[in-house]
């Protein structure tokens, strides 16, 4: 564990129960002077993760514009504001999705693909003590922590109610390129990480039932992303977390290949880019796929949190681990047969940890 570094862990206390301790983030000028690559091979604190508001429409609203955008993407549109279900029928670890609600981002593609930067990781405990509410429902999508991985890659599946039950999965590549999904008992999650925090009550949420795609778009969350656009524009950007099942059809997905198996250079470390495709891609998976979802509209500031730029991150595990399906979610690959049922709720702010993008003075 000595070469594992925490660059997302917090100083015992430093941040517990405050706040306050967030820096607001205003968007600001940027600066011409490019930082240097080496105050990312430190051992930076992140002490202090940036934060931003996210806009809080009324759910009502939030629903209608959904189903307006949502008749678009598919023939069959059902779009409601309902008290949240007992999520933990559906089989999440918490019951529900409401109060304090949060996205959190951590890391980049250069945490996850530079090797000067292998074994960055972070602890959940440590972010919700960030957020000041130790007991959370979290869950969202990421990459698996090497160490805690058995020296693995894998696509992570966080699934926990802190302090409870940890119903996390990882997803990773066998030597048949197979689909491997196991437990993932920890909360120390990799390189890169998406999630939806909330105290896991319940509340009104928004109840989501699309089926038979008539859209070009292949992905639920994407479709989304896309109809709340009218929001954005009249009121700003908006965050949410979501919950959803695949009722009917198949998807597409991938997992990440462990680094010695990839086999050839696919990452440039002078741009910081990846320039080969290395993923391994797998078709006609689900249905009965149990999805974890974090989307925004856009970044509240403008370009300051470096945020993912495909403004969602889903992953996906089977309700049945024995079908060995799990990973990163790309889109149904069935659009006549494809039935997804979803409960999301508003983020209200947005919490941004190990922006590697920023120490690099590049951006995502
Ligand atoms: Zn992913």
């Amino acid at each position: 564990m000595g070469a594992t570094r925490n660059v997302g862990s917090l100083q015992p206390g430093s941040a517990r129960g405050n706040p306050s301790h967030e820096k607001s983030l205003q968007p600001r000028e940027r600066e011409g002077v490019p930082r240097k690559k080496e105050r990312a091979r430190g051992n930076p604190s992140h002490e202090e993760c940036k934060s931003a508001a996210f806009q809080m429409p009324e759910l009502s609203r939030v629903a209608a514009t959904l189903r307006a955008g949502l008749e678009h993407h598919y023939a069959s549109v059902d779009v409601s504001v309902v008290e949240c279900p007992d999520l933990t029928k559906l089989g999440a670890a918490a019951r529900g999705m409401c109060g304090s609600t949060r996205l959190i981002e951590f890391g980049g593609e250069p945490y996850a693909h530079n090797p000067a930067y292998r074994g960055t990781n972070i602890d959940v405990d440590d972010v919700l003590r960030a957020c000041g509410m130790p007991a959370a429902g979290v869950f969202g999508a990421g990459m698996a922590d090497t160490a805690v991985n058995n020296g693995h890659c894998g696509e992570l599946i966080p699934d926990m109610l802190a302090g409870e039950s940890n119903l996390s999965r990882v997803a990773r590549v066998g030597t048949d390129r197979e689909c491997i999904v196991e437990p993932y008992p920890s909360a120390v999650c990799g390189p890169i990480v998406n999630l939806y925090v909330s105290e896991g009550r319940n509340g009104e949420v928004v109840r989501i039932d699309v089926r038979t795609r008539i859209g070009e778009q292949p992905s639920l969350p994407q479709a989304i992303r896309d109809s709340l656009r009218p929001i954005a524009r009249s009121q700003g950007h908006i965050g949410m977390g979501g919950f959803f099942k695949v009722l009917s059809g198949r998807i597409r997905s991938h997992v990440m290949p462990d680094y010695g198996c990839i086999g050839f250079d696919y990452y440039d470390t002078d741009t910081e880019r990846v320039v080969r495709d290395f993923l391994q891609f797998y078709d006609h998976i689900g249905p009965d796929l149990l999805c974890f979802s974090t989307l925004w509209t856009g970044d509240p500031t403008g370009g300051d949190l470096n945020l993912r730029p495909s403004g969602e991150h889903t992953h996906f595990r089977h309700v049945d681990d024995a079908a060995q399906q799990g990973g990163h979610y790309h889109g149904d690959i069935t659009p006549g047969e494809v039935h997804y049922l979803g409960f999301f709720n508003l983020a209200e702010r947005i919490l941004r940890f190990g922006d590697i993008y920023a120490d690099l003075g590049t951006s995502p």
